[in-house]
């Protein structure tokens, strides 16, 4: 079969990030004849040199994702060898869980395809046009290399409608069970993996979960966006006193509650439907005080040209969270956004600190998860991060 071939106009190599595996459409020459969507092509400079191996979408800002920088075939062998490694390279990171992101897209050298393992379940999604046309060879890859019993497709979510590409979710041979048993550190926690985010849990937060645990003995903790209490269910086990999980989603805190009878928690933690914004609001009106505070919300910032937006309703959060905590308390907060880099979530941080009359200490810096590998080459691998910090009074009270 004869190649399709994509060429990098001349002049905009320049533009081409050595080991970044994105080529925009306006870098690329318009093709001779026109290449079907989701094919494999492969990518040469101005002057023919071949640059690697990808797939295309026209329809795409981001033209071609490149799966290899070498003159190598994409075949099943290519597959078995990407996911061989990257189950590799978290050999040692199964100790205190059964859960992991075993493909993390472009940090694994896979753009657009995520699989999280669940106990003895694969949760795969493939998040893009080209993947797609690969998922025979992707689904007998994880099939030999992950050792999982059942493989379930989650291929749900926003940039599949982006790629034009329907949601599938369906498993790949034997059924296995819709809600998995998971343990994280001491904890164990339900996934529900046909309805829940992402492929059913936050194994990106898993770190921080088990760093609060460890400082929350004999604190009143308030938990914001909960989802299924994973960090209320840390801090009941790490024994504070009282734990309020608060969600706006009555599923979430259904399962929330499920996780803290499966951990024997249910009397230390309050579960509350609510908009943590408007919760937050009427906490502080009533001088309520918590010794620790989680502010872990959704992605406020989906387009580069929210930040103004997004930067005000993290400093909202953060300012009244800091006003609600008691002296010397304990801010855990988050942004889980790529667009909204770490000088600038820190600056809102200590403006919001400043406004409240606060004073910050950082105890530990967070990020996403080691099974969700940073690339210091792709930026936009790097997305979550997090500062757990004391906060005191600037002013005597
Ligand atoms: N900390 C969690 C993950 C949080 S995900 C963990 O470790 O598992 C963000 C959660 O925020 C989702 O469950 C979503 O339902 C919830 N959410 C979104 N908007 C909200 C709002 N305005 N108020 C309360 N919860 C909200």
């Amino acid at each position: 079969m004869k190649n399709n071939i994509v060429k990098v106009k001349s002049g905009r190599q320049g533009n081409l990030r050595p080991g970044h595996p994105w080529i925009f459409k306006s870098q690329l020459l318009k093709p001779d004849k026109p290449i079907k969507g989701g094919s494999l092509v492969s990518v040469s400079a101005s002057n023919d040199k071949l640059l690697g191996w990808g797939y295309y979408n026209p329809n795409s800002m981001i033209a071609v994702r490149i799966l290899t920088f070498k003159d190598e075939p994409v075949d099943a062998a290519f597959f078995d060898r990407k996911i061989k490694e990257a189950v590799a390279k978290r050999a040692d990171l199964l100790q205190n869980t059964n859960a992991l992101r075993i493909v993390f897209s472009e940090a694994d050298g896979l753009p657009g395809l995520i699989v999280d393992l669940y106990g003895d379940t694969a949760v795969f999604q493939m998040l893009t046009l080209g993947m797609e046309h690969f998922k025979p060879e992707i689904v007998s890859a994880i099939k030999v290399n992950i050792g999982a019993r059942y493989i379930y497709e989650k291929s749900d979510g926003p940039f599949r409608k982006q790629e034009s590409l329907k949601v599938v979710k369906s498993w790949h041979g034997d059924k296995g069970n819709r809600y998995n048993t998971i343990v994280e550190g001491p904890a164990k926690f339900v996934v529900d993996i046909y309805e829940g985010h992402k492929t059913g849990f936050y194994l990106d937060q898993r770190p921080s979960r088990l760093a609060l645990q460890a400082l929350s003995k004999g604190k009143r903790v308030l938990d914001l966006f909960s989802y299924t209490g994973g960090f209320a269910i840390h801090a009941a086990l790490g024994g504070a006193t009282h734990v309020t999980a608060v969600d706006i989603k009555e599923d979430w805190l259904k399962l929330g509650m499920r996780n803290a009878e499966l951990n024997n928690v249910t009397d230390k933690i309050e579960f509350i439907e609510a908009d943590s914004f408007e919760y937050l609001k009427n906490i502080c009106a009533s001088g309520e005080k918590f010794d620790i505070i989680i502010v872990d919300p959704p992605s406020f910032l989906k387009a580069r040209h929210s930040i103004a937006a997004a930067s005000k309703g993290y400093k909202e959060l953060n300012h009244t969270a800091m006003k609600c905590l008691n002296e010397n308390g304990i801010l855990a907060t988050f942004s889980c956004s790529h667009n909204m880099p770490n000088e600038v979530f820190s600056n809102i941080l200590r403006k919001a600190a400043s406004e409240a009359g606060k004073s910050l200490t950082i105890l530990k810096r967070c990020h996403q998860a080691q099974d969700h590998p940073i690339v210091r080459q792709i930026p936009e691998t790097e997305y979550l991060k997090g500062y757990f910090f004391r906060a005191s009074s600037i002013k005597e009270t």
